[in-house]
């Protein structure tokens, strides 16, 4: 495996680089918008893939990478369920799972230190966010903290695992990297308390000043979506009543650009072809699904994906690769449910 660990200076914020092979496929988890740059260059030095960005939280204290890696390098972004940000590709829940290339992190749904906080496990180690810090835990006075949440996260799910599993934290003031849940657990001086009430006394009395970047940060981290302002893409939008009409029409093919454990969770659009985006690049080559399937048909692709930036930045790829009769659904699966429409959840063979 490689992993990599990247600090930022500027707000102690520690990165993670992860991939399971040279010349693979690679996440990262919270990236910082001002190390974007460092980030690309050792993606290139290693030869990795940039597939997925993912944030633990929305942070207070930096600006996200997420949004310019994706301008970028077209990945996928990836936040919880309840996160208040405009857009991100995917959203995640506890139990679910994000996975790359033989790399497969287990979600974990945390709140506390904010509503939208997860921690990611894999094999031998967690990854905290500002659930559990080294020797400390994360303040949950400010975006929908509590610290009565922040104590069942912890004691019911994060201090539950194996004693020597690895916990690489969000963030860390002093330099240190990395430690365990067993060592967390004997020598964190705020997990020394026998009750959430003991532990929301300490949480809700630490009177800290609020970060500095934080007027600045929280809205910039909220609308980190993509900007369809590209007219190539904003002329291929279907509205969902447009997309509706089309179904069933012989000269539309309906391709669900999702991953599979989405589609199973949330269900996907009647006859539609599955063709996930992160091998979008190889799916439109000669010879590839999709572009064998544009070229032998003469139909019509219509993209889709969870929240309509998978599919949008698709368009550009196909566009790219001389595809150009293709269009896809504003909002993804999330503006379809919404409007009261109906997905399958019965998988067909194709
Ligand atoms: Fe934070």
């Amino acid at each position: 495996m490689m992993f990599r660990q990247l600090f930022d200076a500027t707000s102690f914020t520690y990165s993670y680089l992860l991939a399971s092979r040279p010349g693979g496929e690679a996440l990262i988890i919270d990236p910082v918008i001002d190390n974007v740059d460092r980030y690309l260059q050792l993606l290139d030095e290693l030869d990795l893939s940039l597939i997925k960005a993912i944030d633990t939280h929305c942070h207070a204290d930096h600006i996200t990478g997420l949004g310019k890696l994706r301008d970028v390098t077209r990945c996928i972004t990836v936040m919880g369920r309840e996160s208040s940000v405009d857009v991100v590709s995917m959203r995640v829940d506890e139990g679910d799972s994000i996975d790359i290339e033989n790399i497969c992190l287990q979600v974990l749904h945390t709140p506390g230190h904010t509503d939208d906080s997860y921690c990611f496990v894999m094999e031998d180690r967690i990854f905290t966010g500002d659930t559990l810090l080294i020797r400390g835990t994360g303040r949950t006075d400010f975006q929908q903290g509590n610290s009565h949440d922040a104590y069942q996260s912890l004691f019911t799910k994060v201090l539950k695992l194996p004693a020597e599993t690895l916990v690489y934290p969000g963030h860390d003031y002093k330099g240190a990297t990395v430690s365990t849940i067993g060592e967390e657990k004997a020598f964190n001086p705020r997990l020394q308390v026998s009750s959430a009430n003991e532990y929301a006394d300490i949480m809700d009395n630490l009177n800290l000043p609020n970060p500095k970047l934080m007027d600045e940060a929280v809205p910039a981290n909220q609308t980190i979506g993509f900007s369809a302002e590209d007219p190539n893409v904003a002329d291929c939008t279907l509205s969902i009543e447009e997309t509706a009409e089309r179904m069933g029409q012989s000269d539309t093919l309906f391709i669900d650009l999702r991953e599979e454990n989405e589609r199973r969770r949330d269900g996907f659009i009647a006859g539609s072809i599955h063709a996930p985006y992160a091998t979008i690049a190889d799916s439109i080559k000669p010879g590839g699904l999709l572009g064998a399937m544009a070229a032998q048909t003469g139909k019509r692709l219509l993209l889709y994906c969870a929240f309509g930036e998978r599919s949008a930045l698709a368009l550009g790829m196909l566009r790219d690769a001389g595809l150009t009769n293709a269009c896809h659904m504003g909002g993804g699966i999330d503006a379809w449910t919404r409007a009261g429409r109906k997905l399958e959840h019965t998988e067909l063979s194709l």
